[in-house]
């Protein structure tokens, strides 16, 4: 049985994996949830798998009085407040994930991650912790769980490339003129997947793939001249792994997080999942590389990937940022990468990649965007 911790879940990953615990309860137990905001799902969480480590606002602490209630601003406190072996699927949306994970790691149990942005801004510091820990770090992310896929029984040593597919988000037959006046709502209209706001708005931008490229970087160890990302409009090739002697094994499926979840938490077993997936549905399918002037935040994205160092956290923080403007209807969509040029503009490249930091770094670029971009002059 393993004992799940699920933090974020509330949220579209969260209510997933909670989907897949509850058809498989001879292998998953809930033990805890972390929530944000949703108290009457998480209420109903506690209820139905009958949950007793709860973390969420402190104001609603007196609504779980059979639990024993944490507060959401330390969901490090709470993953180390488990004592028997846990672990913990890290479904948080930004760069909060980051302290659960070390929290986690540190304490040797397996973290499922789905929050990317831990290892966008703080990727040494994870790989530092993998190394003195027997625990493992599994993602759960369609296009490095599918490579995950292809590379069981392989060696470090024989992967020529990676390559991850991004269906181009909801604007991708958009010119970039276009872009100018598109609304909230038609952002958040994917043609493929189902997903949390942020991670859609992340989609359209192209920034999710340029925290996918440093996502697999961590994760498997290459270089960033050996991941590649392609335009894939179907959806359905999520990754593809050339190896040295020439073979290219790639993943199939349909575009449902659910099997990526499962996969994560099911380790080397196969448990049943029932998914329809109809290969002569497709009559075609496209790859076509990333046009880098439509989508001119990837190539400034990856650029900052390349170089290393703290811009990455400045890079995430000015993201998370702009993209709550942008969803909140403060700015526009086109000045999300505004922004971002700016604040990598104003904060230098520094080498602190430290915990303290880089939260500290986070918070400056936080702070410096609350200041010049919310009172609407310069936007
Ligand atoms: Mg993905």
């Amino acid at each position: 049985m393993k004992r799940i911790v699920l933090l974020g879940a509330t949220g579209s990953i969260g209510s997933q994996t909670v989907e897949i615990i509850a058809q498989h309860p001879e292998r998953f137990q809930l033990v805890g949830i972390a929530y944000g905001s949703q108290t009457d799902v998480a209420l109903r969480l506690v209820t139905e798998h009958d949950v007793k480590m709860v973390s969420g606002p402190m104001k609603d602490q007196g609504r779980f009085p059979e639990a024993t209630f944490f507060d959401h601003e330390s969901l490090d406190a709470f993953v180390n407040a488990f004592d028997e072996p846990v672990v913990v699927v890290n479904a948080l949306v930004g760069a909060i994930g980051l302290k659960p994970t070390l929290a986690a790691l540190n304490k040797g149990f397996d973290v499922l991650l789905a929050n990317k942005e831990t290892l966008v801004i703080g990727g040494a510091l994870i790989k530092a912790a993998l190394e003195k820990t027997t625990a493992s770090l599994i993602p759960i992310d369609s296009e490095h769980s599918g490579i995950a896929q292809c590379l069981k029984g392989a060696h470090a040593d024989d992967i020529e490339k990676v390559v991850i597919t991004t269906s181009g988000g909801s604007f991708r037959d958009k010119c970039k003129d276009d872009l100018e006046h598109v609304t909230v709502a038609d952002a958040l209209k994917h043609p493929n997947w189902t997903m949390g706001a942020k991670i859609t708005i992340d989609s359209a931008t192209m920034m999710n793939k340029v925290f996918e490229i440093i996502e697999a970087h961590w994760l498997f160890g290459l270089d960033y001249d050996r991941i590649e990302a392609v335009l894939h409009r179907q959806s359905i090739v999520h990754g593809m792994v050339h190896f040295k002697d020439g073979n290219v094994l790639w993943h199939v499926g349909p575009p449902d997080m659910r099997i990526p979840i499962l996969s994560a938490l099911e380790g080397d077993d196969r448990l049943v999942y029932r998914s329809v997936f109809d290969i002569t549905k497709f009559e075609s399918l496209t790859f076509e590389p990333i046009d880098s002037d439509r989508y001119s935040l990837f190539d400034l994205g990856v650029a900052v990937a390349k170089k290393g160092g703290a811009h990455t956290t400045v890079l995430n923080a000015a993201n998370e940022e702009a993209v709550r403007l942008f969803l909140n209807k403060t700015i526009r969509f086109t000045d999300i990468e505004r922004i971002i040029a700016d604040c990598l503009t104003a904060f230098d490249n520094g080498h602190d990649t430290s915990l303290k930091g880089v939260l500290k770094l986070d918070a400056e670029v936080r702070r410096y965007i609350m200041t010049r971009y919310t009172d609407g002059e310069n936007t």
